[in-house]
């Protein structure tokens, strides 16, 4: 199995730095690394594991081989088949503003079906650009004037003060007034000359969600584009559904709903959000599809988010590390690793070698250790490790306890191995550290420890000839 890097680097949702950079330090030619040089399967693993993702040939293929499948709104409408609609209105207003109020009154009112004829009032929502109801005008203490002027300071300026939002004032609870409401409205929408395309695949918006016993999910949704029939296919979000029924806001049953309809829609497979766009798809399977990668391309974000944060808290230890390596430069490594044992007995770093630029191999080292003591003599071991030797040693961090996500994080970022006296380690720990390809050792008697560390820093060395 074989990738250019470019491919790798695309299926990794990484650049061709990423790739570079995990084959440091390895025997491939970087100087002639292109993005189409092919890379064998071997170096391919090492980049995918360096980067903290398990190796899995399929997902890879898969991600570079996976075409779009999804699907967006239709380029705008040639003029020629867009008609009039109505406007869609929606009521804004404080908590106990008379929203609920003025909704209803308008519904039982039949000015707005005799008289002002266009409009249509659906369920909780109607359209805008804006028309102010100043509303409890029956009210002894009513002072529409104040209202107006107060919303100067809001950028809202009405008609009397030279601005050319039309303000109503009206009394929801009587009644008074509302068929200038609806006038002003239908006025502004003539003015705004409102047209949508009633052919074509369905676009519209989900409004509210919910689950409704009888009929399962169920939406009220704007149409904004198409007319919506029974038996359309729908896609929203992650899910889709096929429309089994349409209801108006009283519940009767509609066959078709046109552009501007706010409609009730039952067949959903699973609740889409408020705020979703719905399109309309040709086939069940289209649906399908398109679900399918939508959830596909949300793991993968979600993947790269998680991995974007394991960067983000190697690079802090990592800084961290640096900061307390400068702060304790001037003392030798048996007294630094004293200071940090004693100001904290769990956590802390030191490193044995005097020398940071170092040649040759080394290994980074985590030492874990029930107590205090068993750390300790770890530490007593290792201190006796002849420097002269080829391989370096670096303990980066050693401390008490089991063997943890950070343990496995910050060696990680050393490139280093986990030692462990008398601990554990939880399954997922053991997994993330399986993952990103740290070994990871847990031992019970020490000479075996210390004896699977000598073979350790001996895997380092070169091989003798
Ligand atoms: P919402 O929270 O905006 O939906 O407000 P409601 O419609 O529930 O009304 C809140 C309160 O104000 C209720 O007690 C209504 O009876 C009252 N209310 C609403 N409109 C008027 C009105 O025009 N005049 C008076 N006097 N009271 C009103």
């Amino acid at each position: 199995q074989r990738m250019t890097v470019a491919a790798l680097a695309k299926a990794m949702n990484k650049d061709f730095d990423h790739v570079v950079e995990a084959l440091l330090n390895t025997s491939v030619d970087l100087e002639s690394l292109e993005p189409d040089s092919v890379l064998e399967e071997k170096w391919i693993k090492k980049v995918v594991t360096q980067s903290g993702m398990k190796f899995r040939w399929a997902k890879l293929s898969e991600r570079k081989e996976r075409p779009n499948r999804d699907v967006h709104r239709r380029p705008p409408a040639d003029p020629s088949n867009l008609l009039p609609r109505p406007p869609v209105v929606t009521i804004m207003g404080h908590v106990d503003h008379g929203k609920t109020t003025l909704l209803d009154s308008l519904r039982k009112s039949q000015i707005v079906s005799t008289e002002a004829g266009g409009i249509t009032q659906h369920i909780g929502a109607f359209l805008v650009p804006m028309i102010v109801a100043v509303n409890k005008c029956d009210k002894p203490q009513a002072d529409p004037q104040r209202v107006k002027q107060e919303l100067l300071a809001h950028d809202v300026v009405c008609e009397e003060f030279g601005g050319d939002v039309q303000a109503i004032h009206i009394s929801a609870l009587k009644g008074d007034n509302l068929l200038a409401l609806a006038e002003a409205t239908v006025t502004l929408a003539e003015v705004l000359e409102l047209t949508a395309e009633p052919n074509g695949l369905v676009e519209g918006v989900v409004i509210e969600s919910r689950t409704d016993k009888g009929k399962g999910p169920v939406t009220t949704a704007i149409v904004q584009r198409g007319t919506l029939k029974r038996g359309c296919v729908l896609v929203a979000g992650k899910t889709w559904g096929k429309v089994r029924f349409l209801f108006d806001e009283n519940g009767k049953v509609l066959t078709e709903a046109s552009p501007s309809s706010a409609v009730e829609v039952v067949g959903w497979k699973e609740l889409p959000s408020a705020g979703d766009v719905i399109l309309e798809v040709e086939s069940e399977q289209r649906a399908r599809e398109v679900v399918e990668w939508r959830t596909y391309e949300e793991e993968q974000q979600k993947l790269q988010e998680e991995q974007s944060l394991i960067e983000l808290k190697q690079k802090l230890h990592l800084e961290e590390y640096k900061r307390e390596r400068a702060e304790l430069a001037h003392l030798s490594w048996r007294q630094r690793k004293s200071a940090l044992y004693q100001a904290n007995k769990t956590k802390f770093s030191v490193r044995p070698s005097e020398r940071t630029e170092r040649e040759g191999p080394s290994l980074p080292l985590i030492i874990k250790g029930d107590v205090d003591g068993s750390v300790e003599a770890i530490l007593n071991i290792l201190d006796t490790y002849d420097a002269q030797r080829q391989c370096e040693m670096d303990v980066v961090h050693f401390g008490i306890g089991d063997v943890s996500e950070s343990d496995v994080n910050m060696a990680e970022t050393f490139r280093g191995s986990i030692y462990g006296f008398n601990v554990g380690a939880s399954s997922s720990v053991r997994q993330l550290a399986t993952k990103r390809g740290i070994p990871l050792h847990l031992h019970s008697i020490i000479y075996k420890l210390i004896d699977k560390l000598k073979d350790e820093l001996s895997s380092k060395l070169p091989a003798q000839v």
